[in-house]
């Protein structure tokens, strides 16, 4: 088994309670934080355990700290994105759902090592429940005396409202993020200036992550030289992943990282296997925007080696032969997935998500879109799929903010490993018209082997 740091206590009874979570050691690392260290202090120790963001980027978490501006007489804040809105993503929910003073306690060390006062976390509007869950946990936290003035008797002051958006998924972006929190049109702003110079109303501000966040609780308590210790190289530490698609035990679990995908995916302890005996046909590792890589790159990389849980073996060998560890969601392919229908119904998200701010990425995802149904619906043309990859070849990198490269990425991805089955739809239209998908899966898979 491996370690847990942030949800071995989950099925405590209880759990989400104050109570239930201070007897089971809940708040140390803000005891020993606002008691024993300076916020410095605190900074190095996340600097010292290899924390990166745990959002998608992977940016190392106390570099990101360390850029804060500090001009005097202006406040500070830290806003925790729990807008988690990513196909296939469901980690922070389950955190925040199972645990949530483990959010509180984090959000609370993590403001005091930047100096903030006044922090925020913004969770995504379709999680309401989950939002009236952090309000008490919020609340409990005041109660104890861990949120409000003078906390612990320290002179730290700490006030933390959490607050929801209305269902967009690029609020997830940490500019567009901080527009919609200034009570504005969700649109990512152009950058610099980064948010750590001007960000929550042109003030110094930090964006991180619910798991990062939550990370900073065992790196306090137990030390970053201690985090540092598990993982492997650069990928240090535990990380959420939720699996979902067709796995014997869709869920969300904690894995140390560096882990073979093969024990991830295989293994009781985790995925539990294809389902009903199925072959591996692909699988995307972190979330709907990282690359699909077809089944025989899953586990071992273009070298022959085991590929790992990690975020420099998953993206070995470049979108070639690899994709992305992302934000965690691992979605899995079985023989009788379409990935021409897949491709399309990533892309008719990327269409409905983009802000509209840019062309490429306004127009772009829009024929992404048309092309994709065409074929998928047997109307394509052979042409069609050089037009597609024309079309996110000028998507990719000539955007506000990522949600054009998520849109290309995956759409490249399909195309450069499964380009033969576009071309079987394309060649076969009226078994592509069926829409028995498991049947026209099964014999564009069959074509592959
Ligand atoms: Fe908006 Fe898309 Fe441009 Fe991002 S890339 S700013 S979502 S139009």
């Amino acid at each position: 088994m491996g370690r847990k740091l942030l949800i071995d206590k989950v099925n405590v009874p209880g759990i989400e309670t104050y109570d239930v979570y201070r007897k089971e050691g809940g708040y140390r690392s803000v005891e020993k934080a606002l008691k024993t260290m300076t916020p410095d202090e605190v900074v190095e120790e996340v600097k010292k355990s290899g924390l990166r963001g745990r959002g998608g980027a992977g940016f190392p978490t106390g570099m990101k700290w360390s850029f804060l501006a500090k001009p005097e007489g202006i406040p500070r804040y830290l806003v925790c994105n729990a807008d988690e809105s990513e196909p296939g993503t469901f980690k922070d929910r389950y955190l925040m759902e199972k645990i949530p003073h483990f959010l509180v306690e984090g959000m609370i060390t993590s403001s005091y090592a930047l100096g903030a006062n006044t922090s925020y976390i913004y969770i995504r509007g379709e999680y309401m429940w989950v939002l009236h869950i952090l309000e008490k946990a919020i609340a409990e936290a005041y109660a104890n005396g861990f949120l409000g003035k003078n906390i612990l008797g320290t002179g730290y002051n700490l006030d933390l409202h959490v607050t929801c958006g209305a269902g967009a998924y690029i609020c997830g972006e940490e500019t567009a993020l901080l527009e919609s929190l200034e009570g504005k049109r969700g649109n990512p702003r152009m950058k610099p200036p980064f948010p750590a110079v001007k960000g929550l109303w042109q003030s110094p501000t930090v964006v991180n992550n619910v798991e990062t966040i939550a990370a900073v609780v065992p790196i306090v308590n137990d030390g970053g030289e201690e985090y540092a210790k598990i993982g492997i190289g650069k990928s240090t530490g535990t990380k959420l992943i939720s699996a979902c698609g067709n796995i014997n035990k869709p869920g969300v679990y904690e894995i140390e990282l560096g882990i073979p995908v093969e024990e991830f995916l295989y293994s009781d302890e985790y995925c539990g296997g294809i389902k009903n005996g199925k072959k591996l046909k692909a699988c995307v590792p972190g979330g709907s925007s990282v690359p699909i890589i077809p089944h025989f790159l899953v586990c071992k990389t273009a070298k022959g080696e085991d590929r790992l849980m990690s975020y420099e073996s998953l993206s070995d060998g470049g979108f070639a032969t690899g994709s992305m560890l992302g934000s965690g969601g691992f979605i899995v392919y079985d023989e009788d997935q379409c990935v021409v229908r897949n491709t399309w119904n990533f892309a008719r998200f990327y269409r409905h998500e983009s802000c509209g701010q840019c062309s490429p990425c306004r127009e772009g995802t829009g024929w992404m879109e048309k092309v994709l149904y065409k074929i998928e619906t047997g109307h394509g043309q052979m042409e069609d799929i050089d037009l597609l990859w024309d079309i996110q070849r000028r998507i990719e990198g000539n955007t506000i903010c990522p949600l054009g490269d998520a849109a290309a990425w995956p759409v490249a991805a399909a195309i450069r490993h499964f380009r033969e089955e576009f071309e079987w739809h394309i060649k076969n239209p009226q078994l592509a018209q069926t829409k028995n998908y498991g049947l026209v899966a099964e014999k564009v898979f069959e074509m592959a082997q």
